[in-house]
């Protein structure tokens, strides 16, 4: 009985967890973006990642020697070369709706 009037209860009260997307300051490791103004082409960032999502390749966009490109689909979104970038550029958004039938759309530089 007791546990029955607990079920009840609880079909009025209100849910334990919040809409976090409702917060202004929320945060989520959502898809990668790179800032290339930013970019020395250290490498750092393919150096600490962990699942070889990032690779460094010679790149017309910039001066730069080379230049990273993420390969989305294998990110595992750790965040290690978002802490590791020594000039903050790499970020992550908030797109979390990542779904293509296409590699190359989860493929960028
Ligand atoms: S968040 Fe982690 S897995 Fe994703 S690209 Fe950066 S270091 Fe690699
Ligand atoms: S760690 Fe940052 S500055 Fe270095 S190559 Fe990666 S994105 Fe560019």
């Amino acid at each position: 009985m007791e546990l029955l009037t607990e079920a009840i209860k609880n079909l009025f009260k209100r849910p334990f967890t919040e809409e976090k997307s409702k917060e202004k300051d929320w945060f989520i490791r959502g898809k990668l973006i790179l800032d290339i103004s930013k970019c020395t082409g250290c490498s750092l960032c393919e150096k600490v990642c962990p699942s070889k999502a990032i690779t460094m390749v010679e790149d017309n966009r910039t001066k730069l020697k080379k230049s990273p490109i993420i390969d989305v689909s294998e990110c595992i979104f750790c965040g290690l070369c978002v802490d590791y970038c020594p000039t903050k550029a790499l970020a992550f958004t908030k797109s979390c709706a990542l779904v293509s039938y296409e590699k190359k759309d989860f493929v960028k530089g």
